[in-house]
């Protein structure tokens, strides 16, 4: 078993918050262990819980489909969520869950080592720019510690609010550049909205 997928067994049989009393299934992650891309969801929705898979219902298809526009399947991406149990009723996730889950996500990071990782959506983004506001950071990379964090709107949010799809397409669409100048980004500064919101 590599080491990835003894991770997968982990968090399937976690019991450290309350979310693993409901669920059917945890929702550790899918996709290669040597991706180049990793995205990061928020959390596992009813589809997902039955089936264990990350992404697989509406919002799932709307991500196939931005992968397609740039010439990717979901087998070549990594994609996983900041919380690997359902909350009840698709609830966001609270704050000691996001915790209870933190040490998961980040050894899927390390085992991984992507290019790049796109977080998709709030919760997503804040593991990297806590204070950022998506509006303001959208679409702008940033080196942190040496992984290369792409803050992207869900593809749920463009679903209900038609006017960010293009948004999220025109994100989606500059990754394939971005992969081709990941090992030239230099480490940066959080982008200017999270900086300035630190000062208050
Ligand atoms: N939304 C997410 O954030 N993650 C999933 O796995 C499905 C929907």
């Amino acid at each position: 078993m590599s080491e990835l997928e003894s991770l997968a067994a982990e968090i399937s049989n976690c019991a450290r918050c309350l979310l693993h009393r409901g669920r059917t299934k945890a929702v550790p992650g899918a996709g290669p262990a040597d991706a180049e891309i990793m995205f990061i969801g928020e959390a596992p929705g009813f589809h997902e819980d039955q089936q264990g898979l990350p992404f697989v219902g509406a919002a799932g298809s709307f991500l196939d489909e931005l992968l397609d526009s740039i010439g990717l399947k979901r087998q070549d991406v990594y994609i996983t969520n900041v919380i690997k149990c359902r909350p009840p009723g698709n609830r966001d996730p609270l704050p000691e869950e996001v915790e209870a889950c933190k040490s998961y996500l980040d050894r899927q990071i390390e085992l991984i080592q992507p290019k790049l990782v796109v977080t998709l959506g709030r919760f997503s983004m804040a593991r990297a720019f806590p204070k950022a506001r998506i509006s303001r950071i959208h679409g702008q990379p940033c080196k942190i510690s040496g992984v290369i964090y792409y803050p992207m709107y869900h593809p749920a949010a463009a679903l209900h609010q038609p006017s960010l799809r293009r948004t999220v397409e025109e994100d989606m669409h500059r990754i394939p550049e971005l992969i081709k100048q990941a090992a030239q980004i230099a480490e940066s500064a959080p982008p200017v909205e999270a900086e300035q919101l630190k000062l208050f």
